[in-house]
């Protein structure tokens, strides 16, 4: 019988082979991709917001300076061409809570920040340490086959 996602389950019988590949791919990008990152942090000249990000961080009363801050000890987990996801986490009272934040490399110390999200909102598609994607499937598909 297949293995159905469910959340920080760390598997998806019908993304097996996709995250498979996935991560034989980020684990050629990433080096360079976490090269770029450090001369991003290290250069820090400019960051923008996308529209998107602004509305998310309006939604999820996210202020940009603890953004700011959460990135400094960021880790980039994907890359895709000049944009990485960054693992990072922010203070909420006296807990942290894990932080996904989406970075478009623009230039050499500019990026843009093209969204921010709670990666447990998501879960089925992260691993149990939300750096690693396991799963591809729609919210509406994982319900469907958890009703
Ligand atoms: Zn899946």
């Amino acid at each position: 019988m297949l293995r159905t996602p469910r959340p920080g389950d760390g598997a998806c019988a019908f993304c097996e082979e996709r995250a498979r590949c996935w991560a034989a791919l980020q684990e050629r990008l990433l080096p360079a991709a976490e090269a770029a990152y450090a001369r991003f942090l290290r250069q820090k000249k400019e960051i923008l917001w996308s529209a998107h990000a602004e509305g998310r961080l309006f939604f999820r009363c996210l202020a940009k300076r603890d953004v700011l801050k959460a990135l400094e000890d960021g880790v980039v987990v994907e890359a895709q061409g000049r944009t990485v996801l960054v693992f990072t986490s922010i203070r909420a009272g006296r807990a942290y809570r894990p932080l996904h934040v989406v970075l478009s490399l623009d230039a050499p110390g500019r990026a843009t920040v093209v969204t921010v999200y709670d990666p447990r909102s998501e879960a089925w598609r992260w691993d149990a340490s939300l750096t690693r994607r396991v799963c591809w499937c729609d919210r509406e598909e994982v319900d469907a086959l958890w009703a």
